[in-house]
């Protein structure tokens, strides 16, 4: 097995905040592993649902903080994927072989993904070349991430075993209610329910927020990723960055865009 005579150095980030009750059971399970060493670094705020957003007006500070169990972590200022270009440019000294960002307080399936800022700092570490999995838990209450940290445990050294192709991660889910099992699945297709708000602020101008119920999908397309977790199974989605259409090239060809005049 690679890394049999040194230790393996895994970067945790998360998009939930530096402080995050994932982050901690995540590096907590992680530091057990014999030969492992731990690097975090975090946004030191929440920064779910900011997707790919790179940092490119502003400055970024990083600030080391200390854990609720007393570890050490590196919160910055600027975006997980930020967190994650920070440490791999030179920010942190040691090679980093392997890259978990989560544990996520809520799912990331289907279309979630590019919203997601735990699995878009998974993309930003696809990027640079090193093995990434971001982990979410399908709860947005429940803080009882131990099966999840689990899961992570038992991945990382396979993945650090195979290795991944270019610009491919791992987004992996862990069901809330018991682990019935492991399922390699695809994205499947969620529906989102958001609505738009108009209100009126002191001074007579209107603003707007777009929120509203949590996402559903289709659990009925056996194979997904949203029907493995609705059916109380780890859902392992292997995720490309290249992201061509390609079912649809025969059609858009016929189209014979090269022949538009301009
Ligand atoms: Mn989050």
């Amino acid at each position: 097995m690679k890394n049999k005579h040194k230790t393996t150095h895994i970067l945790i980030t998360n998009d939930d905040g530096v402080h995050a009750p994932g982050i901690l059971a995540l590096q907590s399970a992680l530091r057990r592993v014999p030969n492992t060493s731990v690097t975090i670094m975090a946004p030191a705020e929440n920064q779910s649902a900011v997707g790919h957003r790179k940092t490119m007006h502003k400055p970024l500070r990083v600030n080391p903080v200390t854990l609720s169990d007393g570890n050490t972590a590196f919160a910055c200022s600027g975006s997980p994927a930020d967190a994650i270009a920070l440490a791999l440019m030179g920010f942190v000294n040691d090679p980093v072989d392997i890259i978990v960002s989560g544990i996520n307080q809520g799912p990331n399936l289907g279309q979630d993904i590019t919203y997601s800022g735990t699995v878009t700092a998974a993309m930003e570490a696809a990027l640079f070349g090193i093995p990434a999995i971001a982990m979410s838990f399908d709860s947005f209450t429940e803080q009882t991430f131990e099966e999840a940290a689990a899961v992570a445990v038992k991945l990382v050294p396979v993945v650090l075993e195979k290795g991944l192709p270019d610009l491919t991660l791992l987004n992996v889910n862990v069901p809330c209610a018991g682990i019935k099992g492991i399922r390699l699945t695809r994205q499947g297709r969620r529906h989102y329910h958001d609505v738009l708000i108009e209100r009126i602020d002191p001074f007579g101008r209107p603003y707007y927020w777009i929120g509203g119920e949590q996402p559903t999908g289709d659990i009925d397309e056996v194979g997904t990723d949203v029907w493995a977790i609705a059916n109380d199974y780890v859902s392992i989605t292997p995720i490309r960055l290249e992201m061509t259409a390609r079912n649809f090239m025969p059609e858009i060809e016929e189209w014979h865009l090269e022949n538009l005049e301009i």
